[in-house]
């Protein structure tokens, strides 16, 4: 089977042909119909993340190692079952859970295998979905599709139960304020998630007022172009001088984080996503004086994507897959995301 595999940090993925593997025990082998390209792919591929006074944190400090098949994102149909699956069969539309743990930390034991102390995910520790066939380490890890278009469905696996999971931690009650800081793959969904389960006032912000205007489509309250004027301000005159009781920051980087913190009402909650990295100074008083909570999300649960598939399968949101590249065209779709022109998601169709 083919697959694009990074081979070396910043160096273009590399089309290998490999022995498509055989699955055996609770495995399942999937046929990717498609693998959405996240940003977290293209931090991958540049080795690692910026910290703080300029150093880079290397992924491989963090247990990646590299030839990796990246892929997190990966919907498909089963070809073949090892001998102990149940409940799946053959030709199967299925999505796969990819943050997969150890199974014994607390994190595991609770159903939480995303914040697992010894995390195997898919396309991150292990090879994921960026080829023609992927291997699922085991059927309870996958979620049925049943009649959802796998190219629409692949982002919820990490771009919708992250936003999931980000909106939940807002905590945001009827009619207050909640502001989702970038409209990319995330963000976008994020706006639908809120739109779907809470009744806040959705405020994005980004600097790109195409996503903007695909955010605007999707729900949003209010759209703030941040390149255009401060939007700490603007969120301030959106809520009586008050600030947003809730801010999700996918972008988390040394320009948007203190906005962040600024545009939060007292008592407010600010939920960390975005991997852009750098860091920020925190003024120490202001967070007990104004009873704020930060928090970071990471991924999420199984058990929040088989409740996120079926919302998708109501109709409540959509995933926006703008770019659609065959495999061997993988290294443009990680360029044309680096360069801020994917609108929602691009996805692989191998
Ligand atoms: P994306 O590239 O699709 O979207 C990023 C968006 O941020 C774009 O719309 C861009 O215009 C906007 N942006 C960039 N700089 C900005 C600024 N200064 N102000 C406002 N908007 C700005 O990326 P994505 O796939 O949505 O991922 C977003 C981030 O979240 C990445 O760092 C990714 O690695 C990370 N991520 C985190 C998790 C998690 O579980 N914590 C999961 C997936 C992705
Ligand atoms: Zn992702």
């Amino acid at each position: 089977m083919k697959v694009a595999r990074i081979i070396k940090t910043k160096e273009p993925l590399k089309i290998e042909d490999i022995a498509t593997p055989k699955p055996a025990g609770e495995q399942v082998l999937v046929k990717v119909e498609s693998a959405g390209v996240c940003h977290s792919d293209l931090h991958l591929w540049e080795g690692g993340y910026a910290g703080p006074q300029g150093v880079f944190m290397k992924v491989e400090d963090r247990g990646v190692k590299f030839p990796l098949t990246p892929g997190h994102e990966v919907a498909g149909s089963i070809v073949e079952v090892g001998d102990k699956v149940s409940g799946y069969k053959k030709g199967e539309k299925v999505l796969v859970y990819p943050w997969i743990g150890c199974g014994v930390c607390p994190a595991c034991k609770a159903g939480e295998e995303n914040v697992c102390d010894a995390p195997r995910s898919l396309g991150v520790y292990q090879d994921g979905g960026y080829g023609e066939y992927a291997l699922v380490p085991s059927y309870r890890y996958l979620v049925r599709l049943d009649n959802l278009d796998p190219s629409a469905a692949a982002s919820l696996a990490c771009s919708g139960l992250t936003a999931f999971t980000a909106v939940k931690k807002a905590q945001v009650k009827d009619g207050e304020t909640m502001v989702i800081i970038g409209a990319g793959g995330l963000g976008l969904m994020a706006v639908q998630i809120a739109k779907a389960i809470t009744k806040a006032r959705v405020a994005i912000v980004d600097i790109d007022d195409k996503k903007l205007a695909e955010a605007t489509r999707l729900g949003a309250d209010v759209v703030v172009n941040s390149g255009a004027g401060d939007p700490v301000q603007n969120v301030k005159g959106l809520t009586n001088g008050l600030g947003a009781e809730a801010v999700i920051d996918f972008v988390n980087n040394a320009k948007t984080a203190p906005n962040s913190f600024n545009m939060l009402r007292k008592r407010g909650r600010m939920v960390m996503v975005g991997l852009f990295g750098g860091s920020m100074e925190l003024n120490l008083p202001l967070i007990p004086l104004r009873a704020f909570t930060l928090t970071g999300a990471y991924t999420g649960k199984y058990a929040d994507l088989v409740e996120l598939v079926e919302i998708a399968k109501k109709g409540k949101i959509q995933s926006v897959v703008s770019r659609r590249f065959k495999l061997d065209e993988v290294n443009a779709a990680l360029e044309e995301l680096k360069g801020g022109k994917i609108i929602g998601r691009a996805v692989i169709n191998p």
